[in-house]
C-alpha cells in the first residue's frame, strides 16, 4: 500500500507543499502520496486522529496549529522544545513524535543555498510571531556576533528572547529585544523578515543606515517579484536580497529526511519555482 502523509492547516489549499513532495518522491523513488487536510479551528486533533487510523504516517503542520501539534507530541526534538512548536508530525505505532524544521530550512537556504555564512555577523530578526520563534533557536545555532529581535509589540520580542537566552545562559550584549525605532544607528549584517506585514502591503519602520554595506535582506514571504520589505531593503542599500521559497523547499526536504530517511535534492525545486 502508498505511504500516505499530508499537510494540515486553515486554510491549507494555498499550500504548495503537496507539488514539493510529489517532486521529491519522483526524484527519489519513493512510494508515497501526499494530501491537504482543511481541519476545522476546532478540530485539529481529531482531524489528526482521523488520518491516522487511515493509516497515515506523517503530517506537516501548518498555521494555525503549530503549538497544538506541540501539545499533541508525545516526544519533540530539540529544536521543536527551543520553538515550543512543530511543523512536522510523524506517527510511530502508538507514540507521535514532533519536529520543527523552519528554522533548519531558514538557515540551511542562507548558509548554504546563498552561501552567507552567518557566524560572526550581526544578524537582526523582524517580527516575533509563529515564524521567528520556530527560527530563533537555529538562528543562535549559527553562532552569530550578535542577534537582535525586533517587533512592532516590543514585549512579543522580549518574551521569545528571554525564555531562549534564559534557557542558554546567554547575555543580553549578544540576544536581545528591540522595537524598531530602537534600531537607530545600529547596522546588521543579516536582516530577516518574518513578520506578515508584506501580506498587508505593509513594511515595518525600519531606520536609515541599519542594512550594512555587503548585508543580505531575507524575506520569509515570497511571491511574484520582490515583497515590499525586499523594495525597501533595496532601496535602504541592501546587497543582496532573497525570498523564503528557498527556506520553504529546505523545511520541506528535513520533513521528507525525517519521514523517509532519505535527503531529497532542493535545488531542482527551487529552480522549478523560480521558473514558475
Ligand atoms: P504571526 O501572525 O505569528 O506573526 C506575525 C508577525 O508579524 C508579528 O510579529 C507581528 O507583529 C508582525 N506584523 C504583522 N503586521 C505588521 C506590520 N504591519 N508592521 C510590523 N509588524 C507586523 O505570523 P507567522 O510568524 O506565522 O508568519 C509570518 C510570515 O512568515 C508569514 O508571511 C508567513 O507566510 C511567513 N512564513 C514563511 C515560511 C517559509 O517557509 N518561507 C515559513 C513560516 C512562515 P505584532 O506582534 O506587533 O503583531
Amino acid at each position: 500500500m502508498t505511504d500516505r502523509y499530508a499537510v494540515i492547516g486553515n486554510p491549507v489549499a494555498h499550500s504548495k507543499s503537496p507539488f514539493i513532495h510529489a517532486e521529491f518522491a519522483g526524484q527519489t523513488g519513493q512510494d508515497l502520496v501526499y494530501e491537504q487536510i482543511l481541519a476545522p479551528l476546532e478540530g485539529f486533533a481529531t482531524a489528526v486522529d482521523n488520518f491516522r487510523a487511515e493509516g497515515g504516517l506523517g503530517l506537516n503542520v501548518t498555521l494555525p496549529f503549530k503549538l497544538e501539534a506541540f501539545a499533541l507530541a508525545d516526544e519533540c526534538s530539540a529544536r521543536a522544545l527551543d520553538a515550543q512548536a512543530v511543523n512536522t508530525l510523524k506517527f510511530e505505532g502508538a507514540s507521535v513524535y514532533g519536529d520543527n524544521t523552519d528554522g533548519i530550512g531558514l538557515v540551511r537556504d542562507i548558509q548554504v543555498n546563498l552561501a552567507f555564512p552567518i557566524e560572526g555577523r550581526d544578524v537582526l530578526l523582524m517580527g516575533a510571531g509563529g515564524a521567528a520563534q520556530g527560527a530563533l533557536g537555529m538562528l543562535l545555532d549559527a553562532k552569530p556576533a550578535r542577534l537582535v529581535v525586533a517587533n512592532r509589540t516590543p514585549q512579543k520580542a522580549e518574551q521569545l528572547v528571554e525564555r531562549l537566552r534564559r534557557a542558554r545562559g546567554m547575555g543580553t550584549a549578544l540576544f536581545s529585544a528591540s522595537g524598531y525605532a530602537e534600531l537607530a544607528g545600529q547596522e546588521f549584517d543579516l536582516i530577516v523578515n518574518s513578520t506578515s506585514a508584506s501580506l498587508n502591503n505593509a513594511v515595518p519602520e525600519l531606520p536609515d543606515g541599519v542594512f550594512a554595506r555587503e548585508c543580505l535582506a531575507y524575506d520569509m514571504m515570497y511571491g511574484k517579484g520582490l515583497t515590499p520589505f525586499l523594495e525597501k531593503a533595496l532601496t535602504l542599500g541592501a546587497a543582496r536580497l532573497a525570498d523564503g521559497i528557498g527556506m520553504l523547499v529546505e523545511q520541506a526536504a528535513e520533513s521528507f529526511f525525517i519521514w523517509r530517511g532519505v535527503r531529497p535534492q532542493t535545488g531542482p525545486v527551487i529552480a522549478a519555482f523560480k521558473a514558475r
